[in-house]
């Protein structure tokens, strides 16, 4: 055969034998590198350790401790997976399977049922069963039509092929049964060390929602035992903390592809925390000199075009509605051209500014589909919004003002670790950002001037400004320990020019207010699901969907006095709930914890006779007696204060 020649990383030329494989190029370079070695990469693609090479190209040795080390592992248990799917139900058909550096999927569906979380510790141990045997994996590559031919029959892999712009399609085949594969495996089952199956969830076939739902089965491998318990272990933290988790358990929210991606259902649970977030803020606003409005979700396009949203932002709108009169309605992105509607309703003069603007508005924006996470990212939003009005020497001191608001409202909410972005545009994306240096300069000096007077550490961040102007963010931390925005106060040089903004000053003049956008807890959606995971469920008592749960001891003799305890507690507005099940104590007590509830009462004879309580607060395993009046007062004053439990 004749020579190849293959390049390293490096820009070294080495010649080859064209039948070489990558574990020859390997070994020729050092025996330990060919034993950490499992694949090859050529041009770029990955390809088995064993294939020949037959072409010049440039390769790397891709090894152990590489992420598509971990992806050419994970590919090699996920097709074991399939095999002992095969073997234990003749029957099943195949998705997508992929193994990544995140883990594998299996995709499936069977005639007579589906597989289920109890399948995976028989396939489990079918798959341990076969790296114990350390038996081949055979490796074949068909053509397009052998691999239809070889596939007929299965619905979903027939057309995962026909799909493809591939010209060849693997199989490999273990303990004598062929499975089409969608990676690179290893050759024998022996090289997989440490496996886990974890879940199994509903999954639609090639991510439609207009396509079949199918069972897919979740993985993770490891080469070693500390490496898999880390990732068991983060996984399991992450669950614990996981909002969309929590949010099931809890009854909080759901989200139906079908009726919706993006587009959340709060269910009573969820709507009372929201509920109690909306009226706190709005009265907290009021105090502080803000005027509320309501305004409309959708406006004539116009309005946007003025804005600048359509050149800027038309990537994030839904499209606009043509109705077919001429008139087209555009949902909207943003709330500032309804406030900018509401500012420019009457004259304004110079005596009622800062013009302070608040709504808790509804935008809609176009997420893409692979961003979309329960409450954290979704498609409407309702935004805790505000825009403030003021001439230019009144700027810093507004400024001001609105971060003093935000850090009295994070002390409410006991929200302690969060930092200062202060974000600028990227001077060469004039695409995004306006194009008015002047403009920029001069905002962007004024927002470090202020937080430079107020003696605030900040860090400085190129190319996070919004598209009319720069922003102060303040950063929080995900119970993960991601950074994400929760607050914003942006300033603005440019909606007020576009829509030709004026005030009456003291000189009787028109003048050009400055105009200031600010959020405070942000969207609903996304303040919930924070608040969600940092307290893991378990909310204060002010923000606790339920409050109180009353347990009478037997429900036939307690009931009655539980109900008037109830009735109290409801007139004086703590949301209390009797549990009538009559189910055994020790049960209904439990059910209450699981449900993080933060207060349980038990009543039985004792505290009927003298008007008391057994009062147990949630995470505490003794309880305390006191009268009816006296919990009343502790509840109340614990609601009052935003107590942290
Ligand atoms: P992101 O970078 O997260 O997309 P953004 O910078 O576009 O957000 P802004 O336009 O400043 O966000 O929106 C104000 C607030 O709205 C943000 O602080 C954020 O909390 C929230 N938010 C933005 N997009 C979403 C979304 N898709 N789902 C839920 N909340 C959102
Ligand atoms: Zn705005």
């Amino acid at each position: 055969m004749a020579d190849i020649t293959v390049e390293f990383p490096d820009g070294k030329k080495k010649q080859f034998d064209a039948e070489a494989t990558t574990k020859d190029v390997a070994q020729s370079i050092a025996i330990s590198l060919a034993k950490k070695a499992v694949a090859g990469k050529l041009d770029g693609k990955l390809i088995d350790l064993n294939a020949p090479l037959k072409h010049d190209g440039k390769i790397e040795i891709v090894t152990k401790d590489s992420e598509d080390g971990l992806a050419v592992l994970r590919q090699s248990v996920a097709l074991l997976t399939k095999v002992a799917l095969k073997e234990t139900f003749p029957s099943i058909q195949f998705g997508e399977e992929v193994g990544d550096a995140d883990g594998f999927y299996v995709d499936t569906d069977k005639e007579d049922g589906q597989v289920s979380v109890d399948s995976l510790p028989a396939i489990s141990d079918k798959v341990q069963a076969f790296i114990d045997q350390k038996l081949a994996i055979k490796h074949s590559r068909l053509s397009k039509a052998d691999a239809l031919k070889k596939l007929e029959g299965t619905s979903y892999e027939a057309k995962l092929v026909e799909d493809s712009d591939d010209e060849e399609f693997p199989f490999y085949e273990i303990d004598g049964v062929q499975v089409l594969a969608s990676g690179v495996s290893f050759a024998n089952t022996g090289d997989i060390k440490f496996f886990r199956l974890l879940s199994v969830a509903g999954a639609y076939f090639e991510g439609k929602s207009s396509n079949p739902m199918l069972q897919r089965i979740y993985g993770t491998a490891f080469y070693k035992q500390a490496d898999l318990d880390a990732d068991l272990q983060a996984r399991q933290e992450a669950r614990e903390h996981d909002h969309r988790v929590i949010g099931n358990d809890l009854d909080l929210f759901f989200v139906d592809p079908k009726a919706g991606a993006g587009l959340p259902y709060w269910m009573p649970n969820g709507a009372t925390i929201r509920r109690t977030v909306e009226r706190y803020i709005i009265d907290k606003e009021v105090a502080d000199g803000y005027k509320h409005v309501y305004t409309p979700v959708l406006a004539n396009l116009d309005l946007y075009k003025t804005s600048g949203h359509w050149a800027h932002y038309r990537e994030d709108m839904f499209p606009p509605m043509d109705m077919g009169d001429g008139e087209m309605l555009e949902l909207r992105p943003m709330n500032c051209p309804s406030h900018i509607q509401i500012y420019n309703h009457h004259i304004r003069s110079y005596r009622e500014l800062p013009l302070r603007i608040a709504e808790l508005g509804m935008m809609h924006r176009y997420e893409k589909s692979g961003a979309l996470s329960g409450l954290q990212r979704v498609r409407e939003m309702t935004l805790n919004d505000g825009h403030t009005f003021v001439a230019l020497d009144q700027v810093q001191d507004e400024f001001k003002k609105i971060l003093r608001l935000i850090m009295d409202v994070y002390k409410d909410f006991n929200i302690n670790d969060y930092s200062f972005r202060l974000s600028y545009r990227d001077p060469e994306n004039t695409e995004k950002y306006f194009d008015d240096d002047e403009m920029w300069n001069r905002s962007q000096t004024m927002l470090k001037g202020a937080m430079d007077d107020l003696g605030l550490d900040y860090y400085e961040a190129e190319g996070e400004a919004a598209f009319y102007g720069p922003k102060l963010d303040i950063q929080t931390k995900t119970a993960l320990g991601n950074d994400e925005t929760m607050s914003t106060i942006q300033l603005d040089f440019m909606l007020p020019d576009r829509f030709d903004l004026k005030y009456v000053g003291a000189d009787g003049e028109d003048h050009r207010p400055v105009m200031i956008h600010r959020g405070i807890v942000g969207t609903m959606e996304r303040f919930i699901a924070y608040l969600t995971e940092i307290y893991k469920g378990a909310f204060p008592t002010w923000l606790a969907p339920k409050q109180v749960k009353i347990i009478p001891v037997s429900d036939d003799k307690h009931g009655e006095y539980a109900e008037s305890l109830n009735k109290q507690l409801l007139a004086a507005g703590v949301r209390a709930e009797v549990d009538h099940r009559g189910e055994k104590m020790n049960y209904l007590i439990r059910d209450a914890q699981t449900h993080k509830i933060p207060y349980t009462l038990v009543v039985g004879d004792q505290e009927m006779a003298d008007k008391a309580v057994s009062v147990r607060k949630y995470g505490e395993q003794n309880s305390e007696s006191m009268s009816a009046d006296d919990f009343e007062k502790e509840v109340l004053k614990d609601i009052a204060n935003y107590s942290n439990n």
